[in-house]
């Protein structure tokens, strides 16, 4: 079996090294015996949307957002077709408000997006930062996924959230939302990044591409130890 991976602006969307989740979802294919093809998507590359099996795409500053966005917008309808084909789309804190309807900078500007989801983000001087815990929506397990956030913006949607805030902000420190599940997208404000840090996501994400590609309905377990220790130490220092 191959997964093909695009992996968007590496070099623009990295500011907290989300890049970390490339290499959980590579490393934990390989483990497997799967095989991985990895395409950057970049300004100056853009290989086939729906070539892919799974995209990932990291945060950034808005001025990074902005960049990509218009660059991206061309993209659009391929990547509306790809989330409607339930293909899986892990988009982490600036690039999930991306894919929303507006995002307003703390300035009041409006920063383009993508308008594929009808969500709504408000940017304010005072910035949610910190470890963050949620009890996830996907019923993975262990239920808690943990992370780090660090955005200015506040987000609003009524799509199903990836969980429910324990520790921290979320979304936007009011509704104890945080992230959004519509499909196979996953948007999220948990840098860390989140899939080394929570490997039952990152393997869910496999499964859902070799579902989609070959049918596949479980994946080999792995020897986690050391994913879950990770795990549980910081789980351990959100909640002392
Ligand atoms: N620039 C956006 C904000 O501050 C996203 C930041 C990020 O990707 N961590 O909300």
């Amino acid at each position: 079996m191959k997964l093909n991976i695009i992996n968007m602006y590496p070099d623009i969307l990295n500011l907290y090294g989300d890049i970390g989740n490339l290499v959980s979802i590579k490393q934990r294919c390989l483990w497997r015996n799967i095989n991985i093809k990895v395409e950057n998507f970049t300004i100056d590359n853009e290989p086939p949307i729906n070539d892919a099996d799974i995209i990932l795409v990291g945060g950034g500053s808005d001025r990074s957002h902005d960049i990509v966005s218009k660059h991206l917008i061309k993209h659009r309808t391929s990547l509306a077709e790809f989330i409607e084909e339930d293909k899986p789309i892990l988009a982490i804190c600036g690039s999930y408000q991306m894919f929303g309807e507006t995002y307003s900078d703390v300035n009041h500007n409006n920063i383009p997006c993508l308008e594929i989801f009808e969500i709504e983000s408000i940017s304010k001087e005072e910035r949610l930062i910190g470890n963050i815990m949620i009890e996830n929506n996907l019923n993975l397990s262990p239920k808690e996924l943990i992370g780090f956030e660090n955005h200015g913006g506040r987000t609003y949607h009524n799509y199903k959230a990836l969980g429910n805030v324990k520790v921290g902000f979320g979304n936007n420190g009011e509704d104890k939302k945080e992230g959004m599940i519509y499909k196979n997208f996953i948007g999220s404000y948990l840098h860390g990044p989140i899939l080394p840090k929570n490997s039952s996501l990152s393997d869910h994400i496999i499964l859902k591409a070799l579902k989609n590609k070959y049918d596949i309905n479980e994946l080999d377990k792995l020897e986690d130890s050391i994913e879950i220790s990770a795990h549980n130490s910081i789980k351990n220092k959100i909640t002392k």
